[in-house]
């Protein structure tokens, strides 16, 4: 769309509205086609992509180029969102990853993010195109993210910035306004820290920045439908769902962002199932007590596997 603006002054906007919401970081970056990923993420998903994974085989283009996921996208706008807490959660005394306290981010950053659409829509022109995503479309949003300044990517493939860490969720909007900046790349602070590769207990960390998912605690609890013998010798480390390992051992992780949104704290579901027998939870209480929360996604069969892999 053609447009006559003031970039700096309205994308200093965007961040300040989208800052009032909870997002931490906001940076924006000229839509184009990633030919440098193209043939590591090949790479990757030949080797290290798990099988019930593989339909990110299927939207291989459309995940290179976000002009092709949204026809006419000029602007890949990436943007942070804190989930850190000191508080651990356990169930039934096993550990679940710290994003997965409170309820689905899905939903409620999705929520947050249509705000920042209507005040796009507000102080650009109603006549816009614009979608936003998170963690919902074939978007390599770590590489966007990236691009637009916020940050790096460490041996232990996450988004990290300097001074607040790794314990983000990353969200995209994607706009058919041309509202690109000129970025000065965050700098690698990895260096010679390995700590991230030496502490995770399935070697998943294949070679700095590489992450195969069929050995990593996250995928095999979530992702993961029917295990095979040897998923099922692939130690847990007492992971019932998901894996913090390779963020908590990370120096850049020292001073945590704490967030205070009241929907990311852990839901009472978490102390009913504490109280509860496991014998007698059926798919009915699961749907229930997790029916908000990200622990729903391996569903009632997958949670009962994990929880019996660490219990038989
Ligand atoms: S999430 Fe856990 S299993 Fe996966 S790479 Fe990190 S430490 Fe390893
Ligand atoms: S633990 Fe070290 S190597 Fe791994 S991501 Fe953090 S800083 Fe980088």
């Amino acid at each position: 769309m053609n447009t006559t603006l003031n970039i700096k002054k309205i994308n200093a906007s965007i961040r300040e509205f989208s800052q009032s919401l909870g997002f931490e970081d906001v940076g924006f970056s000229r839509a184009d086609r990633l030919h440098d990923l193209e043939k590591p993420l090949e790479k990757w998903l030949k080797n290290y992509c798990g099988k019930d994974m593989r339909y990110m085989e299927k939207n291989f283009e459309l995940r290179l180029d976000p002009r092709k996921l949204f026809e006419g996208t000029r602007t890949v706008i990436s943007l942070s969102f804190p989930y850190f807490q000191e508080d651990e959660v356990r169930l039934h005394g096993f550990k679940i990853a710290k994003y997965a306290y409170g309820k689905d981010y899905h939903e409620e950053i999705k929520k947050k993010l249509r705000k920042i659409e209507d005040f796009m829509r507000l102080h650009i022109s109603s006549d816009i195109s614009i979608r936003s995503f998170v963690d919902s479309a074939p978007i390599m949003e770590r590489e966007w993210a990236k691009r637009s300044g916020l940050g790096w990517i460490g041996k232990n493939s996450l988004m990290l910035t300097k001074r607040k860490g790794s314990y983000f969720f990353l969200a995209e909007i994607l706009v058919d306004v041309d509202l690109s900046e000129a970025v000065s790349l965050a700098k690698d602070y990895c260096g010679d820290c390995n700590r991230c590769i030496e502490a995770c207990p399935t070697e998943a960390i294949v070679a700095p920045y590489v992450v195969d998912s069929q050995k990593c605690i996250s995928y095999l609890t979530i992702e993961l439908k029917e295990a095979s013998q040897a998923d099922k010798e692939i130690s847990r480390d007492k992971w019932l769902f998901g894996c913090d390992i390779c963020q908590e051992v990370c120096p850049i992780n020292g001073k945590p962002i704490i967030t205070e949104e009241a929907w990311q704290k852990p839901l009472p579901g978490f102390e009913a199932f504490n109280a509860l027998n496991i014998e007698d939870l059926d798919q009915e209480k699961f749907d229930i007590l997790f029916s908000k929360s990200p622990i729903k996604r391996p569903k009632f069969e997958g949670f009962l596997r994990n929880y019996h892999l660490l219990k038989p």
